[in-house]
């Protein structure tokens, strides 16, 4: 019996720590947690080797180093014509996670309401009841998770602060479309509520799909944190670099939290991004291209077996529904295939306060194309 009453009462550990450790007790390939299995680009760790060379190894700003901050707020300016201002709308954070955490502290008080979109990325849940508020789960609507409007017109209520989307989606692989954007301004026009937009996958868009950022969106920049993910991007999950964009006033809030959680983030890698931003600015222009076509690849190899795979507009993850292969439950599912036919997948039930009576689990296609014909063909025997 443990002494402390926890107040995270119903977390265990994450499911991507679980599904990763069985992977590599059992020998698995890895298709659960979302990181890619091939390297950054060359000449960003050579910038980082250099800049550690250079000695920029002491703490940096606060807000991240300008260099940074300004290489950021040129990128945001091209793609989402939004004039930001680097000193007072853009933090560098140790992560989207930390971002997420900072957004929902600076605004979220005791006893306020934040609606999440189930299925929810998993660290929404605990950033909102640590802040002691109240976290009400609205589910898409499955199978095609969309928006149910009217459920989220119901869940609004006085004391609703905030509303977490993200887009492109994980787990489900969905997008917001301008005119959703549209609805969620015109719901939370007369209200005292922020939203929070997680938006980590932003060039990972299929199909000629332009992405709908909350930054491009005139009724709701001015009251939205937009969170973002240098891992996502330069394939560098482990280094934990994000940042925020938000209006000036938001963003002095955000920076209270920031400046008290991890201060500032880890600098060798700030000088590297910042540089790498300036000397490649085109780098992100490939990824949608990259991905869609593993996605793709993916897709094909997975025809000879029995899973049905859904849609996947953008993220590098893609749902199948093996309702043809097994009637067990999702985490049951995921444990077998991972002990007994070597590739590891997430159930996508953990994502949900209340799962759905569906049998559908996440792979992660951020993989070489061997590793993932590899899997299809253990895959396809099932
Ligand atoms: N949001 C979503 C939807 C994610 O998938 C992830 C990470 N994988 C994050 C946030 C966290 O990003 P980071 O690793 O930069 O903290
Ligand atoms: N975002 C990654 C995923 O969805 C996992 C990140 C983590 O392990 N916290 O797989």
């Amino acid at each position: 019996m443990s002494r402390i009453e926890s107040k995270l009462p119903g977390v265990g550990t994450t499911i991507f720590t679980v599904m990763s450790r069985l992977a590599e007790e059992t020998g698995a390939i890895n298709l659960s947690q979302g990181f890619p299995d091939y390297q950054p680009p060359q000449r960003l760790l050579d910038l980082v080797t250099k800049h550690l060379n250079l000695r920029h190894n002491q703490y940096p700003p606060m807000m991240g180093i300008a260099p940074l901050r300004h290489a950021i707020a040129e990128k945001v300016g091209a793609l989402y014509e939004l004039s930001v201002d680097p000193e007072t709308e853009v933090t560098v954070t140790s992560g989207a996670t930390e971002a997420v955490f900072c957004a929902v502290h600076a605004v979220v008080r005791a006893g306020d309401e934040v609606i999440v979109l189930d299925p929810a990325y998993d660290c929404y849940d605990p950033a909102i009841t640590l802040a002691g508020a109240r976290t009400i789960h609205v589910p898409l609507m499955a199978p095609q998770f969309t928006i149910d409007w009217t459920r989220l017109q119901q869940a609004l209520g006085p004391r609703t602060r905030m509303i977490v989307i993200n887009s492109p989606h994980n787990p489900t692989g969905t997008l917001l479309e301008r005119a959703d954007l549209d609805r969620i301004a015109a719901l939370i026009a007369d209200r005292d509520c922020y939203v929070l937009s997680d938006e980590v996958y932003e060039h990972i868009v299929f199909d000629g799909q332009p992405h709908a950022s909350v930054t491009t969106h005139p009724r709701l920049r001015d009251r939205s944190f937009a969170v973002f993910s240098f891992g996502k991007t330069y394939h560098a999950t482990g280094w934990k670099i994000g940042y925020c964009v938000a209006p000036a006033d938001m963003t002095a809030e955000f920076r209270r939290v920031h400046q008290f959680n991890t201060f500032t983030t880890v600098t060798p890698m700030q000088h590297a991004l910042a540089e790498f931003m300036t000397a490649v600015p085109e780098h992100h222009l490939g990824l949608a291209a990259f991905y869609q076509e593993k996605r793709d690849f993916f897709v094909e190899a997975m025809r000879a077996s029995r899973f049905e795979l859904l849609p996947s507009r953008g993220t590098f993850f893609q749902l199948a529904d093996y309702s043809a292969i097994s009637d067990e439950p999702d985490d049951a599912f995921s444990r077998w295939l991972t002990e007994t036919h070597k590739v590891a997948v997430i159930p996508i039930s953990v994502f949900y306060e209340t799962p759905p009576d569906t049998r559908i689990v996440r792979f992660c296609f951020a993989k070489e194309n061997a590793t993932l014909a590899e899997a299809a063909q253990r895959l396809a025997s099932l």
